[in-house]
């Protein structure tokens, strides 16, 4: 007898991404609770199961949901505020007035609304955030459905938010308390940056994600300046100081990375960190090029961030993925740095893997949740098709995305969103620019 499964998805091409550099060609994926519970050929689906649903992709590339491993998903209302700056004055004279004057829970939970929406329709099924009012980012996760890793911010310096460092801390410690048993969610804690977090405050973090056993997320070597203010305030650069502060380990996720020295790549990497590389942020702030290439040779483990939309403008994985690539290998002078597989891992079981979450998801393996990103390819931008991974790194952009499943759940489905309506949304941004504005 076949066994009842909730869901059969037969697709032309998957790419698992593990097993790596393979792609399999008119398989099924079977789900059923939420889980992969097998890979197969499709002429084996429909003897081995009955499925509660079939989707035929027989036009698509089935991929694992991309991984954001860096963003701040509430600045998304404030996309477009303030371009064209070098990211000292963007923060000082724009951002942080802006934020100042309205960053409220609400603010927070709108704009990771817009945020989330963007994600899903782009293939994204899980993101890393790092904000205030955390307790706004997970509820305005759940209410779509989407995967999350919520930062618990931490800074020197009062907010809205919280007063001190260890308001901040205690604030987050609640949050993770209060949606402890919601199965999408998880947390990090995220100092913000080596600039704005004391040693003192590093310590107590420190002490709290080994006690909690979760991830450190941090801006780290973004730019030559904050290299330069350690040097001058501290006598030495910021990965230095946080390698005294024993900060340095498999639990830390740099994001950026973008200014280090061949010591400092061999450092992340024998301490096992992990870096979210934000190639279109660095390019937008002329922050810099991060050394992918080499960080790869090392062995750090690279996944793909979009930073906050104030400084993309897009929370668009698979063109960070193109950027990535490209970006490679014109700064190496390698052609075959970062090829599309590579690529592809980067924005998927690398962020998982960053994020402790590599048992769970970025590839499609039995036994894993069900977070699947469908592309369609069936458009002549995309003609011809010689090698489904070669399209996805290179030619097709979220708008070929078709459908997305977070934990076995539609989230996407043909390009729409049913749990969500998208004037409403518009509404709510138009209003928030207004605010801004006024
Ligand atoms: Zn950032």
């Amino acid at each position: 007898m076949p066994d009842p499964i909730d869901l059969l998805i037969e697709a032309k091409w998957i790419i698992p991404v593990e097993p790596a550099d393979i792609v399999l060609e008119n398989h099924s994926v079977a789900v059923d609770k939420g889980r992969i519970v097998a890979i197969l050929q499709q002429s084996e689906g429909n003897f081995r199961f009955t499925p509660r649903e079939v989707r035929q992709l027989h036009d698509h590339v089935l991929i694992p949901g991309l991984v954001n491993l860096h963003t701040h998903a509430a600045m998304s209302l404030l996309r477009g505020l303030a371009d064209d700056l070098p990211l000292d004055v963007w923060l000082r004279d724009h951002i942080w007035p802006a934020e100042a004057k309205h960053v409220s829970p609400q603010f927070v939970h709108d704009g990771t609304l817009l945020a989330c929406a963007e994600m899903l329709r782009g293939g994204v099924t899980c993101f890393n955030d790092m904000y205030f009012f955390p307790q706004a980012t997970a509820k305005a996760a759940l209410e779509l459905g989407i995967r999350a890793v919520v930062g618990l911010i931490a800074v020197d310096f009062p907010t809205a938010y919280a007063a001190d460092a260890d308001d901040y801390l205690a604030k987050g410690m609640a949050v993770r308390d209060e949606f402890r048993d919601s199965p999408l969610l998880k947390f990090c804690l995220a100092p913000h940056a080596p600039y704005t977090v004391s040693d003192r405050s590093f310590e107590k973090v420190l002490t709290l994600s080994e006690q909690c056993d979760v991830p450190l997320h941090m801006h780290l070597h973004e730019t030559r300046k904050e290299i330069e203010d350690s040097l001058k305030l501290f006598g030495m650069r910021p990965i230095e100081r946080l390698r005294r502060l024993g900060v340095l380990g498999p639990g830390l996720i740099g994001a950026h990375a973008v200014h280090l020295e061949d010591h400092e790549i061999q450092l992340l990497a024998q301490h096992g960190c992990s870096v979210a590389h934000c190639p279109s942020s660095n390019l937008k702030l002329a922050s810099g090029i991060a050394r992918i290439a080499q960080m790869t040779q090392k062995g750090v483990n690279i996944g793909l961030g979009t930073d906050g939309a104030a400084s993309n403008n897009r929370l668009d994985i698979l063109q960070e993925m193109r950027t990535a690539s490209l970006l490679a290998k014109g700064s190496s002078g390698q052609a075959d740095a970062v090829g599309a597989h590579q690529a592809l891992r980067m924005a998927t079981l690398n962020g998982a893997r960053a994020l402790g979450l590599d048992k769970e998801i970025g590839s499609i393996e039995e036994g894993k949740s069900a977070d699947f990103c469908a592309i369609k390819t069936n458009d002549s931008l995309l003609a011809p098709c010689y090698d489904p991974v070669s399209l996805l790194a290179y030619s097709a952009g979220r708008e070929h995305v078709s459908d997305v499943w977070v934990a076995g759940k539609a989230c996407v489905s043909n390009g729409n969103l049913p749990h969500c309506n998208m004037i409403e949304l518009k509404n709510l941004a138009a209003l928030w620019q207004n605010r801004v504005c006024s």
